[in-house]
C-alpha cells in the first residue's frame, strides 16, 4: 500500500499542528492516513488508498459517511443561515423527538460536544444536590474536562491524569470499578451524603466494549435513588447507537438525566443533556446552575440530528444487529480455528476484540489483555484496506451503509490479521 501523500501531509503537520492532528488518538504511529473524502462505508486517503471504515469518526457516521439525506439537509441549511443567537422551531422538534424516544428525557439542553454535556450534567448533579463528590468508573472516558480526567488504578485514584489539571479540581471524583457492586456499596456507605451523582456509560465503549453484567445497572438504579444520588448515563456512544432510545431504552433501566453527543447531530458537531423536568428546569435562565454556548443549539446540527433520526427506525436498527451478529460470529469462527486466545465483546452494533485469555469486565481486565497483539492486528487490517480505532481500548462500529460484501472482505482481512498475531 502506497501512502507516500500521507506520509509528507504528516510530516508536514507536525510543524503546525502540535502532533499533527487535533485530537491525540489520530496520530498512531508511524504516521496516519490523511484522508481526503468519504462515502458510505468507506474511506479514501489523499495516496488513492480505500478502506472499509469501522471508526466511523468515532461513532457519529451511523448512516454512513456523507448519506445523501445528510447532504440535502445540510444544503437547506446553508441556505438559511448557520448561527443566529436566537431560537430556532428546529430546536423544538429535534428536542420533541429526543423526548419520544429515550425514557428518562422530559426536557433537552443542546450543547457543542459530549465533552460539554458531561461537564454541564454533572454541574447540574451537584447544582441540585447541593452535594460536591462525582463517583465515575475507571477508565471510563467522559470528555476532556478537568473533573473526570482522574488517574484510574488503586493508589493514584483520585489524583490528575494530565498536567494542567489542578488536584482541587479532581479531589471530589471518586472511580471505582465497572461491574464491581461490593465497591459502589462501600463508597456509597462511607460517602453517601456527599455524593451528587454517578456518571457511566451503560456499555463501556471506552475501554473497548465492555457490556453491563446482569443485574448491574439496576443495582446502581437503586442504590442512587435509597442515597438521594443522581444517576447520569453517558450515552453519548450509545445514544441512538443501540436502539431507538439508546442504551437505557436495550437495557430497561431509566437514569435520572443522559448525556448525549456522537449520533445525535447526523455527523455535525453536537452534544445535549436531557432528563428528568425537575431537575433540567434549574439550568439558567429557569434555574441556578449557568450553562451557556454560543453555537449550541446551532441550527446546522439541529438539522443534521432531525434528519438523521428520521432516517434511525426499528428496521435500521434491525439490520444493523444483523451486521453485527455476521460479523462477530465470523470473528469467533477464524479464532477458534485458529487456537487463539480471544474474549469476543459485542452489543447490535459495537464491537471490540482482547487478546486474552481471561474473562474483560472492566478497565483493570481489559488491561491484561495484549494490546501489543492488537496493534499488530490494527496494522495488519489497514495493509488490507479495513479501518478500526487504533486501540483495544476503542469500539468498532457498523454503520447502515455497510454491505455484506464489506463484511465478508473485513473478514478476510481479519484473518490474515489474526494469522499474523
Ligand atoms: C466521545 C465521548 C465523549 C466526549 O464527546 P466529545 O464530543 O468528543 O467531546 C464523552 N463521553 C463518551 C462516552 C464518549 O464516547
Amino acid at each position: 500500500m502506497n501512502l507516500d501523500k500521507s506520509k509528507k501531509l504528516f510530516e508536514e503537520a507536525v510543524n503546525y499542528l502540535p502532533g499533527g492532528v487535533d485530537s491525540p488518538i489520530r496520530a498512531f504511529k508511524p504516521y496516519p492516513f490523511f484522508v481526503e473524502k468519504a462515502k458510505g462505508s468507506k474511506l479514501f486517503d489523499a495516496d488513492g488508498n480505500e478502506y472499509i471504515d469501522y471508526c466511523l469518526g468515532y461513532g457519529p457516521q451511523i448512516l454512513g459517511h456523507a448519506n445523501d439525506a445528510l447532504i440535502e439537509a445540510a444544503n437547506e441549511q446553508l441556505e438559511l443561515g448557520t448561527a443566529y443567537g436566537v431560537p430556532t422551531e428546529k430546536e423544538v422538534i429535534l428536542a420533541k423527538e429526543v423526548i419520544s424516544r429515550v425514557p428518562c428525557a422530559e426536557m433537552v439542553r443542546f450543547v457543542n460536544s459530549g465533552t460539554e454535556a458531561t461537564m454541564s450534567a454533572i454541574r447540574l448533579a451537584r447544582g441540585v444536590t447541593n452535594r460536591n463528590k462525582i463517583i465515575k468508573f475507571e477508565g471510563a472516558y467522559h470528555g476532556a474536562h478537568d473533573a473526570v480526567l482522574i488517574k484510574s488504578g488503586s493508589g493514584a485514584a483520585g489524583k490528575p491524569d494530565s498536567p494542567g489539571v489542578p488536584e482541587d479540581a479532581t479531589r471530589n471524583t471518586i472511580s471505582a470499578p465497572f461491574n464491581d457492586e461490593e465497591a459502589i456499596r462501600r463508597i456509597v456507605a462511607e460517602n453517601g451524603e456527599d455524593i451528587a451523582c454517578i456518571i457511566l456509560e451503560p456499555i463501556m465503549g471506552n475501554v473497548g466494549c465492555i457490556p453491563p453484567r446482569e443485574g448491574f445497572l439496576k443495582f446502581l438504579r437503586e442504590i442512587t435513588l435509597e442515597n438521594n444520588i443522581i444517576l447520569i448515563f453517558d450515552e453519548v456512544i450509545t445514544g441512538f447507537r443501540l436502539s431507538r432510545g439508546g442504551a437505557q431504552e436495550y437495557f430497561g433501566i431509566t437514569p435520572d438525566l443522559v448525556t448525549f453527543g456522537k449520533i445525535l447531530g447526523g455527523g455535525f458537531p453536537i452534544g445535549a443533556i436531557a432528563g428528568k423536568k425537575e431537575y433540567m428546569e434549574q439550568f439558567a435562565p429557569n434555574g441556578p446552575v449557568y450553562q451557556a454556548g454560543t453555537f449550541s443549539g446551532n441550527p446546522m446540527s439541529i438539522n443534521g440530528g432531525i434528519a438523521a433520526l428520521k432516517i434511525l427506525d426499528d428496521k435500521l436498527y434491525r439490520d444493523l444487529h444483523d451486521k453485527g451478529e455476521y460479523l462477530r460470529s465470523g470473528m469467533s469462527d477464524i479464532l477458534t480455528d485458529l487456537n487463539i486466545d480471544f474474549q469476543l465483546h459485542g452489543v447490535e452494533s459495537m464491537t471490540q476484540v482482547y487478546f486474552s485469555e481471561d474473562e474483560v469486565y472492566d478497565y483493570a481486565t481489559a488491561q491484561q489483555a495484549n494490546s501489543d497483539e492488537f496493534l499488530n492486528y490494527f496494522r495488519t487490517l489497514l495493509e488490507n484496506g479495513v479501518f478500526v480505532a487504533p486501540s483495544q481500548y476503542e469500539c468498532g462500529f457498523i454503520s447502515s451503509e455497510h454491505s455484506r460484501e464489506d463484511l465478508d472482505k473485513t473478514l478476510e482481512a481479519m484473518e490474515l490479521a489474526f494469522k499474523n498475531l
